[in-house]
């Protein structure tokens, strides 16, 4: 663990683009607060929202497009919904031996995935597509897969795999059919540039939130920490939970995103790669880290580590604090809540809840 964590904290300071913080409801307030400058777009398939505070308003104004616009080149180079992004002209390389030329910001947001497979020992894995794939989570209409389909699907993936230069900035796969997906990090990565493009452009107090991943840049509008709002994984006008961030950037992820039931059992978007099939027991993790590159790597991380692993994973991870929402059983189950990381002090439950820490006798 101390070689990969050590990394991983590497991978987190380069990229470390200074101080985002997110949330998610508990944010309204705050949006509402005289002098604030607000605008939303769609983009990467969700939707963004820009808060500028302390700005003329033709200044935040240009201060918002600048943002807007730097999410949008990130979507043409890493969506996997559009053929000519660099992420689906490398897909449709795989395996011809050719070379793809992509740009510096592809190669960085490729760098920081590997360095969490890396990290995590491949649960978190940007070559797990093609099991995304054969679960139908990229149509929206997820069923249940055959065994074969799985096994088929799992023999295209593998981090290790991945063939990545900087200079020139190159990437290749080596077998037909794999496929890279930035869904686990392109939001967070997102987050980040933003707040950089935004803060090179002089603005001092902003929130970016990027489909719910979360950056801010400044304290808090009245100065101090922002107080940012955890969304309930089944109740999501409810925030169950409050973070309160002096620096770094919020991430959730859900298993109530892209989801089917079969047979009672919810299957959700996010996959074990060891196994092929979508992990259970988790609701949710909400992470808390020094910017959104690395809330988003590592919400989704700790949530395939689940919570034994993922505790003793981010134990030691300056700047981070984690909850995890277990998946209730039965619908009328007390939440079932578990708070770790160096700042878990930072957290405060608002709803009843059967709260344990990260280190408590495992029950
Ligand atoms: P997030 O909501 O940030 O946790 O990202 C979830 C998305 O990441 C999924 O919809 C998939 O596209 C992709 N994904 C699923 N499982 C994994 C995994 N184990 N590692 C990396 N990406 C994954
Ligand atoms: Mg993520």
């Amino acid at each position: 663990m101390a070689h990969t964590q050590r990394a991983l904290l590497a991978a987190l300071l380069l990229l470390a683009g200074g101080c985002g913080r997110h949330a998610e409801p508990a944010r309204d307030p705050m949006r509402t607060a005289a002098g604030a400058y607000e605008r939303a777009w769609p983009v990467m398939g969700t939707m963004l929202h820009v808060t500028v505070w302390d700005e003329e308003e033709s200044e935040a104004a240009v201060i918002a497009q600048a943002v807007r616009a730097e999410v949008a080149l990130l979507d043409s180079l890493l969506s996997n919904y559009r053929d000519d992004s660099d992420v689906s002209r490398v897909n449709a390389a795989a395996g011809s031996g050719a070379w793809v030329a992509v740009s510096p910001m592809t190669v960085e947001a490729l760098g920081a995935a590997l360095a969490f497979a890396e990290a995590t020992g491949g649960a978190f894995d940007p070559t797990v597509g093609p099991v995304v794939d054969v679960w139908g989570f990229y149509r929206e209409e997820g069923a249940m897969p055959s065994a074969s389909a799985i096994d088929s699907a799992r023999a295209l993936t593998g981090w290790q795999l991945v063939e990545m230069d900087r200079s020139p900035p190159r990437v290749r796969l080596p077998r037909a059919g794999m496929r890279l997906d930035f869904g686990a990090i392109g939001k967070g990565f997102a987050v980040s540039r933003t707040l950089e493009v935004a803060r090179d452009r002089g603005a001092e107090r902003i929130m970016v939130d990027v489909g719910g991943n979360i950056g801010v840049s400044g304290s808090a509008p009245g100065g101090g920490d922002w107080r940012l709002g955890l969304r309930h994984p089944r109740l999501p006008e409810l925030p169950f939970a409050i973070i309160d961030v002096a620096r770094g950037a919020l991430a959730t992820s859900g298993d109530y995103e892209r989801y089917f039931e079969h047979g009672g059992v919810r299957y959700a978007h996010i996959i074990d790669p060891r196994t092929g099939w979508p992990v259970q027991g988790v609701a949710s993790v909400s992470v808390l880290a020094p910017d959104g590159t690395a809330s988003d790597g590592l919400s989704t991380s700790l949530f395939v580590l689940g919570v034994e692993r993922g505790c003793a994973f981010i134990e030691a991870l300056p700047g981070v604090a984690a909850v995890w929402v277990r998946a209730p059983e039965q619908p009328n189950d007390p939440v079932r809540v578990v708070v770790g990381g160096p700042e878990a002090g930072r957290v405060e439950l608002l709803a009843e809840a059967d709260v344990r820490r990260c280190g408590d006798a495992a029950r």
